[in-house]
């Protein structure tokens, strides 16, 4: 009950009259008297909602002690604060001038009692009052003002806290790649003394004579130099994103190029039963660029290509120029296969450093196995050569799926141009 009325109803709807008066000043006597008939008393527990976004409203609410807060929803279980309002302020009533569903939740904060006034009471003392309806409208207009500076004030303070988090995971990310390639740099000599020592050993007529002994001294040179390949892919990104890279620029033969890469493969094609076709590349111009640094970009390529498709199936290289809206006449060549093929939320990442997609430990450890085991850094190696080269690279395919193999395309766009 409002704080000091008798419980006789003249007497409360004299009370809440009087109580009306202020806050809606200039209302004249009898819309007061209409306004005054119809309050409800309502008294609030802290914690309680009086109203909730979404639900439909047809009553506003004076508040004569008490506190509430306004909330609204913007996301599952997270909400916004918008406002406190206390005694001889009013609220809830954009829902019923719009006849629709309430805009905010409303929780009493304080032990809180309201005046509860009706929507038709309500409209029809507004419709005889212009000035109130330019009051409420006013009202309305600086809360949605503060509101509106509300958001700009979070956002700001949102985009300053971002900021600084980019910048500290920047810096954390300096040092992982600082460390990560000192340890490389510190791991790659001993290793490459491995490799000498095991071609010594390897040679010794003691082993040349004993197989077991020559296939255990064939997996330690195996497994050191795919070490010496992993530390050669760490040292190659490091320099590619921390120095910049120096592109030495000369006349590169494509089609020497990609037949080189396959030369190195020749291997592994014929014992997974691979097919590989290079196609048009013999009509490429002439490109100018830097040939060891290209050929990085398709060993990956074509070694990726391998690994990922099954057992007889297909790599198509093919090579035309074109002119790309981007960057003008280009040489592009495109990797394509019929292997399982890359999942659309994988497609933007694989060219991120040690980004790799399925469930890793699964991958098994041969360079050139179906599914083998990979530090995650050829793509992000080919894509810094390509961009260091004013090219584009990128891949596409329908998704993942290793039943069906709907394969990859990797596309590199190099421009003639530039250079
Ligand atoms: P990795 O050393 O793992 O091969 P890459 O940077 O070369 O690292 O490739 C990153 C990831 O992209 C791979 O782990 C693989 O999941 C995916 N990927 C690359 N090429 C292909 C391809 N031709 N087909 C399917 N997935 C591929």
């Amino acid at each position: 009950m409002v704080d000091g009325m008798d419980n006789s109803p003249a007497s409360s709807q004299l009370e809440a009259k009087e109580f009306l008066r202020p806050i809606l000043f200039g209302l004249a006597e009898e819309d007061l008297d209409v306004l005054a008939r119809a309050a409800v008393v309502r008294v609030f527990a802290p914690g309680d909602v009086i109203c909730r976004e979404g639900e439909l409203g047809d009553v506003i609410y004076f508040i004569v002690g008490g506190r509430v807060e306004i909330v609204k929803q913007v996301d599952e279980g997270i909400e916004r604060h918008l406002h406190y309002v206390g005694p001889g302020e009013y609220f809830g009533e954009i829902a019923i001038l719009q006849e629709g569903p309430r805009v905010a939740t409303v929780r009493a904060v304080e032990p809180t009692t309201t005046l509860e006034v009706g929507q038709k009471p309500f409209l029809t003392v507004l419709g005889r009052s212009p000035s109130l309806g330019i009051r409420i409208l006013v009202r309305m207009t600086d809360r949605l003002r503060d509101a509106d500076q509300q958001a700009i004030d979070e956002l700001r303070r949102a985009n300053v806290e971002l900021t600084r988090m980019l910048h500290q995971l920047e810096r954390l990310d300096r040092t992982k790649s600082d460390f990560i390639r000192v340890s490389a740099h510190e791991l790659r000599t001993p290793v490459a003394s491995l490799m000498g020592y095991t071609q010594m050993i390897q040679d010794n007529p003691i082993v040349t004579e004993h197989a077991d002994l020559r296939t255990l001294v064939q997996g330690v040179r195996a497994g050191a130099e795919r070490l010496h390949r992993v530390f050669n892919s760490i040292l190659d990104l490091s320099r590619l994103m921390t120095e910049g890279v120096e592109v030495r620029r000369s006349p590169v033969s494509l089609p020497v190029i990609l037949r080189g890469v396959h030369t190195e493969f020749k291997q592994a094609l014929e014992e997974r039963s691979l097919d590989i076709k290079i196609v048009g590349v013999d009509e490429l111009p002439f490109y100018i660029g830097d040939p060891d640094m290209l050929y990085k970009v398709f060993y990956h390529l074509i070694n990726n290509a391998i690994k990922y498709t099954p057992d007889g199936g297909r790599i198509t290289v093919t090579g035309k120029v074109v002119e790309a809206s981007d960057l003008g006449q280009c040489v592009e060549v495109v990797v394509e296969d019929t292997g399982i093929g890359i999942a659309p939320g994988d497609i933007g990442l694989i060219f991120e450093k040690f980004y790799r997609t399925g469930e890793v430990e699964l991958h098994s450890s041969g360079t050139t196995t179906f599914k083998g085991g990979g530090p995650g850094l050829g793509l992000a190696i080919a894509k810094g050569i390509v961009q260091a080269h004013g090219g584009l690279i990128w891949a596409e395919s329908s998704g993942c799926d290793e039943e069906a193999c709907p394969g990859s395309k990797f596309v590199v766009q190099l421009p003639l141009e530039t250079l």
